[in-house]
């Protein structure tokens, strides 16, 4: 039987890097029936909206996406829809591996580390307001709730995933009220773990470390927007936002998509790494149960970067999105 997927392909290069990773989804022999689905800026004119109900609908309906970035305008204008789908279905756990393929040219070649980042509270959530109009507030709601969900995630994931340890990110010596809580819930949460290795950093110091002996890190947990900022630290070290993948698990559903934004810059070029998102799909199948199909291309994509024959510009080659698509294709 053909599971069903909620497939967005976003805007901007999102449509590249999709029609990539479903081709490459399609190749492993799972069958997949996919519920195509717009989103984003061109929808406000048909249904008044970026993200209209029949998206949602669908998402809750099939209970796994697989999707493209969307552009969100900065300083003015709508706010995210991938933030909205996270609250909408609750996806409270943001899951960024970043590895390090041989073959990709970086400052180290031994890196292999997943940040778990929190997905819904925090300065992210965009809970702010004008106060007049030189001054404005933001509000950073952290819940026990949130925490206590997030580092068991975190935990559990380190279990099955045959982690070693884990490092809660804070900044808990400035933000000792929700830093604080967070930093605090995952202690507790550690001591029910003690098969796992724990420790914790201050953000700031944390990205120094990372810069410097990024091996020592296994599995990072983090408060919301400490988490976006230091995935794509973490993204620069292993060789670009184009290798990155990302998982977002929640309650009600799953949305896997590239950490990597709608590249405008080079949307509509074919030379987008399309990497981010084939393995975005490869952590889908593993979601769905098809370990096998998940791994075979997480090896495909290795031995295309590896072989170095076709890379995408980023990677210091010069195929198309396509070309990549289809050696990693090849290989499988
Ligand atoms: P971006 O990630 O789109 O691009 C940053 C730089 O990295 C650009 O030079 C781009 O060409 C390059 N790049 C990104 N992905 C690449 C890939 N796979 N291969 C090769 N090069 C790649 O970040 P941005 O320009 O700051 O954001 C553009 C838009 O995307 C914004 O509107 C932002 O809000 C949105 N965004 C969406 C998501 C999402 O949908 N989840 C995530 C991040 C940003």
């Amino acid at each position: 039987m053909a599971y069903k997927v909620t497939l967005i392909p976003g805007d901007g290069s999102g449509p590249e890097v999709v029609a990539a990773a479903k081709k490459v989804v399609e190749a492993t022999g799972v069958s997949i029936d996919w519920d195509e689905m717009e989103a984003g800026a061109a929808m406000i004119e048909k249904y008044g909206t970026p993200l209209p109900d029949h998206v949602i609908d669908s998402i809750r309906k099939n209970g796994v996406a697989l999707k493209g970035p969307i552009t969100t305008p900065v300083g003015t204008g709508f706010r995210s829809v991938n933030v909205a789908l996270r609250k909408t279905f609750d996806l409270y756990a943001n899951v960024r591996p970043a590895k390090t393929y041989p073959g990709v040219i970086t400052k180290f070649d031994n890196i292999d580390l997943v940040i778990v980042r929190e997905n819904t509270e925090d300065l992210y959530a965009g809970i702010e307001h004008m106060i007049g109009e030189d001054a404005a507030e933001s509000i950073k709601l952290i819940t026990r709730k949130g925490c206590e969900r997030i580092c068991r995630y975190a935990f559990e994931y380190a279990v099955r995933e045959g982690r070693k340890k884990v490092t809660a990110v804070h900044k808990a010596n400035i933000m000792k009220c929700t830093d604080g809580l967070f930093l605090s819930v995952a202690r507790e949460i550690a001591k029910e773990y003690p098969q796992i290795a724990f420790d914790d950093s201050i953000v700031d110091a944390m990205c120094m470390r990372l810069v410097m002996h990024p091996e020592d890190y296994d599995v990072l947990v983090c408060p919301n927007l400490y988490g976006d900022i230091v995935s794509d630290l973490c993204a620069g070290l292993v060789g670009g936002l184009g290798l990155t993948p990302s998982a977002n698990i929640g309650v009600d559903g799953a949305i896997f998509e590239p950490i990597h934004g709608s590249a405008p810059d080079i949307a509509g070029q074919h030379k987008i790494n399309p990497t981010a998102c084939i393995l975005s799909a490869s952590l889908m199948l593993a979601h769905l149960g098809e370990a096998k199909a998940a791994a075979a291309i997480e090896k495909a994509v290795s031995a295309v970067i590896s072989e170095g024959k076709t890379l995408t510009q980023d990677m210091g080659g010069t195929a198309s999105t396509e070309e990549f698509a289809d050696a990693v294709i090849a290989k499988l």
